[in-house]
């Protein structure tokens, strides 16, 4: 058969790796060096020179959109539909397995997958039967702890006796936790792929059967593998020993969750004489964009080693945009994409990407107001997530007391004691007497129909959205928010919290803060209703709408992270600030500031001909304003590799080490200063623009909010 097509493509080492005799292979490669191509050429390749049936061939990705991808490339490869061939993520394949093996899995036929939040919910229940006070077990602790066990492949009864009262508390909460799941038929995400790991391992017949079927495993992004997935690959192809991975040490990106790059070196002791491949040469992005990038990973010490070369011209030298806030900055961009857009470019061909999922918000709004379709990969748009929900559930039933699901959300949460079969006793009053949860609430209580403790609770917290609701009186809708997350406890409900996630939750609550702090309602909306009223019409029409359709044309949003293995023509990477990005906790953590860089490098080699590197001098995020330094991985770059195509008009040009801002004269506004106005009073200047008479500064004014004032035609005095 003619496996031209297969092959032209390809250069002589990428050819290697494709045609190598059935075997270990370890292709170890940088960004945009066609492992992937490989990948999906090594299918094509089994499939029509050694004649192998796609249904022995089992290829897992990383996420399903890189799935999909890679499904369709093989198709067009083929020319013919490969449905019938294992494709996929860990958790998808693994999940598919439990469900044809749920017997010998020991699971129930009916087993049911729980998230996370289900999982924490199962803690906390345990906890209770335990006895166990929640202000000493944070359940969030327990259930990372638990799930860390798991993803080493440790069961409860693999933990050593100890005479600590932590790891013996830590042990009956981890064994009760898995005798309820085991009792309710319940599978979280770890479990998953623990319980196929030991399927394997346990069950020879089924541990046979696999290995037949699957003659060929391929798996890319390798260096993201944790333990279990390492170890169930290898059983899967222990008798073939057709294992063909592909990876790059320098774009491991989750330590942080497990995942351990040094499966890459023990795979060549695991597999004595595999084919070992190499790939240098980069075909994404222009010279200016790779030189960069192998400039800034070259600071990292721990690496593997390699430099990646091209043959593309050097194109247009990277630009960085020092802007002077956020909304600048996400108006710089959308402009930018407008003018790509008019020139006659796809919008997908855009990605705009960020550290933290936060910062997707105000890209939203610009991109909102603009009238241009995008889409958020990875991460849920801002209104959407849950926490946002809970804040926005109290402000609903702040609004509207007789919101029934706005009461059945945030009714016990923060846990206040109140149970489910209190909340039955209230929704049938509700259903009988056909009035709202709220009325029938009082109700209860009212006519003593609950027990002592369970009418304490309830009455409790009714007060407690009575009092909210009279401090909507003369507050700004600023204060306001930040007053209910305050007292409803939600805040301190996700502080106490250690894990990543309720980390990330805190800061999207605060985000919320600025974003009822910058709302302006549009000139269409009703003016009769109270801006509370209009914010909380804005933030539903904003969760369910604006987003275009996957299929259709649209600039991408998305975290670095959700951005590994793809590209994009034109790619900004906003948000380079210290403490962002780098994240403030890699900043405390050895070894977690060069994951930030690696994440930076993924981020940078996404760029096929254009990358923007954005930072604001002043960026209000989590509900404050920061006073920003710019990222050090901006002064990694090279000079001879970027244009400074905007320093914000106070900020001095990109000085080569380090972006620190000199002393400047004090008695020069500049941001951070404090004036006083004759009219407005005390505030302090946000930013300026222009240039000598020019100059407008913008102020935040402690009584009337923020203004531009022009200093030429105000006086001004500096406090
Ligand atoms: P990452 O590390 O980001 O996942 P990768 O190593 O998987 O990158 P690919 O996505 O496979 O790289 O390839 C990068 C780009 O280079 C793709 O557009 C691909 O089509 C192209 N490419 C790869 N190999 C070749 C080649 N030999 N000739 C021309 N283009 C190529
Ligand atoms: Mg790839």
């Amino acid at each position: 058969m003619d496996v031209s097509h297969i092959l032209d493509p390809l250069n002589d080492a990428q050819r290697r790796a494709v045609t190598t005799p059935p075997g270990p292979v370890l292709v170890l490669a940088g960004a945009g060096s066609g492992k992937t191509r490989v990948l999906t050429h090594r299918i094509g390749w089994l499939v029509q020179a050694e004649g192998i049936s796609p249904l022995q061939i089992l290829a897992v990705t990383f996420t399903n959109k890189a799935s999909r991808e890679m499904r369709g490339r093989i198709e067009e490869l083929l020319n013919f539909p490969t449905g019938g061939m294992w494709m996929g993520t860990f958790h998808g394949i693994c999940h598919r397995l439990l469900r044809m093996h749920y017997q010998e899995a020991g699971l129930p036929e009916t087993f049911e997958i729980i998230d996370s939040d289900d999982q924490y919910r199962l803690i906390r229940r345990i906890l209770g039967e335990l006895d166990l006070d929640e202000a000493y077990w944070p359940p969030r602790q327990l259930q990372w702890a638990i799930n860390q066990h798991k993803e080493e492949a440790r069961r409860a009864h693999h933990l050593p006796a100890s005479d600590d009262y932590h790891q013996q508390t830590l042990y009956r909460v981890y064994a009760s936790y898995e005798e309820f799941c085991q009792r309710l038929g319940l599978v979280d995400f770890a479990e998953i792929l623990l319980r196929t790991l030991e399927l394997f391992k346990n069950n020879q017949t089924i541990r046979e059967t696999w290995q037949k079927r699957f003659r060929h495993v391929l798996v890319d992004e390798f260096q993201d593998t944790n333990t279990i997935q390492y170890q169930w690959l290898r059983l899967l192809s222990a008798s073939s020993r057709n294992l063909f991975a592909v990876g790059d040490d320098d774009q491991s990106i989750y330590g942080w969750r497990g995942a351990r790059v040094e499966n890459l070196l023990t795979f060549e002791k695991d597999y004595p004489g595999a084919e070992i491949v190499r790939l240098e040469q980069n075909y994404r992005s222009s010279g200016h964009i790779l030189a960069a990038a192998n400039a800034v990973i070259a600071r990292n010490e721990d690496r593997m080693g390699k430099e990646l070369w091209t043959e593309a011209a050097d194109g247009n030298l990277i630009r960085l945009y020092g802007a002077s806030n956020e909304i600048d900055e996400a108006q710089f961009v959308v402009g930018t994409i407008e003018s790509w857009v008019e020139q006659g470019n796809r919008r997908d061909s855009v990605a705009i990407l960020y550290r933290s999922n936060a910062q997707s918000r105000v890209f939203e709004e610009q991109l909102l107001s603009a009238a241009m379709p995008y889409r958020v990969y990875g991460g849920l748009r801002f209104f959407e997530r849950a926490e946002i929900k809970d804040a926005l559930g109290y402000m609903r039933l702040i609004s509207n007391h007789d919101s029934d699901p706005s009461f059945e959300r945030i009714v016990n949460l923060p846990p206040r004691g109140i149970g489910n079969r209190t909340l039955e006793k209230i929704r049938e009053y509700s259903r009988t007497q056909q009035i709202s949860m709220w009325q029938a609430a009082s109700q209860v209580i009212s006519q003593e129909l609950l027990p002592a403790r369970a009418a304490g609770a309830v009455g409790a917290f009714l007060k407690l959205i009575s009092e909210m609701t009279a401090q909507t009186e003369d507050n700004s809708l600023e204060d306001l928010t930040d007053h209910v997350l305050n007292t409803s406890g939600l805040l301190e409900h996700y502080r106490k919290e250690k894990s990543e996630r309720a980390q990330g939750r805190v800061e999207n609550l605060e985000e919320l803060v600025s974003a009822a702090r910058n709302f302006i309602p549009a000139e269409t909306d009703d003016n009769e209703l109270d801006l509370l009223s209009l914010f909380l019409a804005n933030a539903a029409l904003e969760a369910g709408e604006g987003q275009a359709e996957e299929w259709e044309d649209c600039v991408q949003l998305m975290s670095l992270h959700s951005a590994k293995g793809l590209e994009f023509p034109l790619v900004f990477l906003c948000g380079m600030e210290e403490g962002l990005f780098p994240h403030q906790r890699s900043l405390e953590e050895p070894g977690r500031l060069e994951e930030e860089r690696r994440l930076c490098y993924v981020g940078m080699t996404r760029a096929m001909e254009q990358l923007y590197l954005c930072y604001a001098e002043i960026r209000r995020l989590y509900g404050k304003d920061h006073y920003t330094q710019g990222s050090r991985f901006l002064t990694e770059v090279p000079t001879a590799n970027i244009e400074e195509i905007r320093s914000s008009a106070i900020s001095r040009p990109l000085q080569r080490g380090g972006l620190r801002k000199e002393e400047k004269n004090s008695n020069e506004l500049q941001p951070g200063k404090q004036v006083r106005h004759e009219k407005f009073g005390e505030g302090m200047v946000v930013t300026l623009e222009g240039q000598g008479e020019h100059t407008r500064v913008q102020i935040h004014f402690s009584e009337v909010g923020t203004k531009w004032i022009i200093p030429a035609y105000a006086s001004l005095e500096m406090i």
